[in-house]
């Protein structure tokens, strides 16, 4: 899967992706993450990217048409990627958004936002809109890094099998939520593991991973 990020701000990016199991899914090339610099884009000497809001108000917007032809170019590059605008007003984004766009296997463009926001002309490039949650950020970055993320521990191969996703919190729907596990040791300063865990019974243990996920589901 490629993954083409258009931002101002590139060296956000790979402290986060050249990591653990994302470093990983680029070795093994499973993913291939590229970013294109909307600051290439900008107009006149200063290379502007930015604006004043029509109507008034404070602060800048990204201007349409440096973001337009980014992701002309980013389209160039693969012309079936899903363009993804992560954005306070767009749908939430859930485990059932990235099981569909992991299985998809097209690539993904994501547009990260700043400042302001955007120049609203520019949706009409744009597939999907993503809000990862009701507070705001100062920009698309980890938007951008949390939908990625998401998205690219999906890809079969990824995680590899003794990891499997099957029964993890939103994989059955997006309320349920996975069962508490523990490890060792057996008691930690009087907190104990439940007795049930360590019965080796599995037809019990599979009863009481069920009845406390779905517990854990209710809250
Ligand atoms: N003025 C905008 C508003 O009130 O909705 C907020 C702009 S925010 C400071 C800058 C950019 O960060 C947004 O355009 C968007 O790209 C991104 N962003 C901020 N919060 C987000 C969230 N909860 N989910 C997804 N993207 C977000």
């Amino acid at each position: 899967m490629k993954i083409q990020i258009i931002t101002l701000f590139p060296d956000m990016f790979p402290g986060v992706f050249n990591a653990s199991m994302l470093w990983k899914a680029q070795d093994r090339k499973l993913v291939e993450i590229s970013y294109i610099d909307l600051r290439q884009f900008g107009h006149g000497p200063r290379k502007q990217v930015d604006d004043t809001p029509y109507g008034g108000g404070d602060g800048m917007l990204l201007k349409v048409d440096p973001l337009v032809e980014a992701i002309e170019l980013a389209k160039k590059n693969d012309p079936t990627a899903v363009v993804i605008l992560p954005t306070p007003r767009g749908k939430t984004y859930k485990q059932s958004d990235s099981k569909r766009l992991a299985a998809a296997q097209n690539g993904l463009i994501f547009v990260c936002g700043r400042y302001e926001g955007y120049d609203e002309r520019v949706t009409n490039w744009v597939d999907e809109q993503f809000s990862i949650g009701n507070y705001v950020l100062t920009g698309g970055e980890l938007p951008t890094m949390v939908i990625a993320d998401s998205v690219i521990r999906l890809i079969p191969g990824v995680l590899g099998g003794e990891n499997s996703v099957e029964f993890e919190s939103f994989q059955q729907d997006d309320n349920n939520i996975e069962f508490p596990q523990y490890t060792r040791p057996e008691e930690f300063r009087g907190l104990k593991v439940p007795d049930v865990l360590l019965s080796g019974h599995h037809a019990e243990i599979e009863k009481w991973r069920i009845q406390e996920s779905s517990k854990m589901s209710e809250k």
